[in-house]
């Protein structure tokens, strides 16, 4: 086995009995990627210097006893965190040459976990879409299948982890973002619960719904990123003061008193039928390891869609209205006045979905409309939100399909906007709701493309999803299929 294909938890033990070093792990892993970057475009930004510099001072401490939880680990990480020195550009042109000046706190905290910070990882322009294909940087593709797309909109971050590019990742999940790319990957997803993990230098999109969480290739090495990058922060007025629970020492595999609860809502007509298989093998699975199945409904989940696409898309006219060449980021090179400046800026510096968002956004808040639909869509979410409470009066977790279908081909969605938003139909329920979820590899299409699960808990209950997963994922083992790409 090479050393890149190895999880963090194996990897740990190999610098603590001295048999690797991080030297060694990022050479091998930069010579990878300068390869496989050419075909998945899963990288913007690949930072070899800093990273072998990194490496070069963590080659003591990865063997002392006390190293910090991710000494010598290389992380790919989102392009939408901001990072001290390391261009930052969130998929767009209008942040094409933007350095930030001060690093996000979660990429504080790898870096006070000993984390190596490899590259930036491509995504969709603003995080708005599913697939990674509304880049500026063009699209990534899928390590299972060229020909078709990741996820998105952390599909950089997915394809990155899933071709041994990076032990784990950053991502965002907004509506999907973290979950979906992960599914169609074939690895493991964690959105944490809202306020979990700092906003703070996460570049905004819907501030009420963005939330930051780790793609990684196993549920023990989520687990144990989380503990690294959870945590109240004073900077992020929506951070929640709750403490971080030892994740990974409370994992175990058994899986007695859970019940599991599998909403009737999410087995829709139309879902892929090898998603369909899958997901119920998985059910069935779960129960012969001792978990309690029973029958549950949210039935809003119907209104999910149009509420998330309102909110999501008000929040984000508002949050974009800060890119307006002034500051910094591109500006227009000609403009005729102030005035045009803005407008020529912003028309140049945006790619077409973004500003279909800001453009329904902008019309959803606009006088006369506002109630109708801002308002609507409002109290909608908290119809949805209410489902679920009820739901865990039943049950400890929610089972589901991640995604209705495993990786579409590339191209295939990216002219019709409605069937690109219908993909998010499992996952944004719970980012209205503000719960945790995590998506699993539950399988393979005859085709091999991976197919992914989700678990749903309640709200900072992270502990038991992931325990739920790790159960599964011990008993089943497809995280061990790889997509065997050179
Ligand atoms: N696909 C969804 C959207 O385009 C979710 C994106 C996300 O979670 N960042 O809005």
């Amino acid at each position: 086995m090479k050393l890149y294909e190895l999880g963090i938890k194996e990897l740990k033990e190999l610098y603590r009995k001295g048999e690797a070093t991080p030297k060694q792990v990022i050479a091998e892993l930069l010579q990878r990627t300068k390869q496989l970057n050419q075909k998945l475009n899963a990288f913007i930004t690949v930072d070899d210097e800093n990273a072998s510099e990194q490496a070069k001072q963590s080659e003591k401490m990865v063997k002392q006893k006390d190293a910090p939880p991710l000494c010598g680990i290389p992380i790919a990480v989102k392009d939408i965190f901001t990072t001290k020195g390391i261009r930052t550009t969130c998929a767009s042109r209008i942040l094409e040459n933007f350095v930030p000046p001060y690093d996000a706190t979660v990429i504080r905290k790898l870096k006070d976990a000993g984390a190596i910070i490899v590259g930036k990882t491509n995504m969709d322009e603003f995080a708005m879409g599913s697939s990674t294909e509304t880049s500026y940087f063009g699209p990534t593709r899928n390590p299972w299948a060229l020909d078709t797309v990741p996820g998105g909109s952390s599909g950089g971050s997915a394809s990155a982890v899933a071709a041994d590019m990076a032990y784990g990742a950053l991502g965002t999940d907004t509506g999907g973002s973290i979950r979906q790319p992960a599914a169609l990957c074939g690895i493991v997803g964690l959105k944490p619960t809202y306020g979990r993990v700092s906003r703070y230098g996460m570049i905004a999109f819907a501030s009420s719904l963005d939330q930051g969480g780790t793609m990684t290739k196993t549920v023990y090495d989520s687990a144990l990123m989380l503990e690294a990058i959870s945590g109240f922060d004073p900077k992020d007025s929506t951070s929640a003061d709750v403490s971080v629970e030892p994740f990974t020492s409370l994992l175990s595999s058994g899986m007695s008193n859970i019940t599991i609860g599998v909403p009737k809502e999410y087995f829709v007509e139309g879902m892929d039928a090898d998603v369909e298989k899958a997901v119920n093998d998985a059910i069935a699975a779960m129960k012969s390891i001792g978990a309690k199945i029973t029958d549950i409904s949210l039935p809003h989940t119907r209104y999910a869609v149009a509420v998330y696409y309102i909110l999501a898309s008000s929040e984000a006219s508002s949050n974009l209205a800060r890119y307006d060449g002034v500051r910094y980021g591109y500006r227009s090179q000609h403009p005729q006045n102030l005035l045009d400046m803005y407008k020529c800026t912003r028309a140049e510096g945006f790619g077409r979905e973004v500003k279909r968002r800001i453009m329904l956004g902008t019309f959803a808040l606009s006088a006369g409309y506002y109630s109708a639909f801002y308002g609507k869509a409002q109290k909608a979410r908290r119809l949805i939100s209410d489902d679920f409470d009820r739901a865990f009066k039943q049950c400890d977790v929610v089972l589901a399909p991640t995604s209705p279908t495993p990786a579409f081909k590339l191209g295939s969605k990216l002219d019709d906007p409605l069937k690109m938003y219908l993909s998010d139909i499992f996952t944004i329920p719970l980012n209205l709701a503000g719960l945790p979820g995590i998506s699993i590899p539950c399988g393979f299409t005859p085709d091999n493309l991976p197919i992914g699960m989700q678990l749903i808990g309640r709200h900072f209950d992270e502990k038991t999803i992931l325990n739920a997963a790790h159960a599964y994922e011990q008993a089943t083992q497809w995280y061990k299929h790889k997509p065997g790409i050179h």
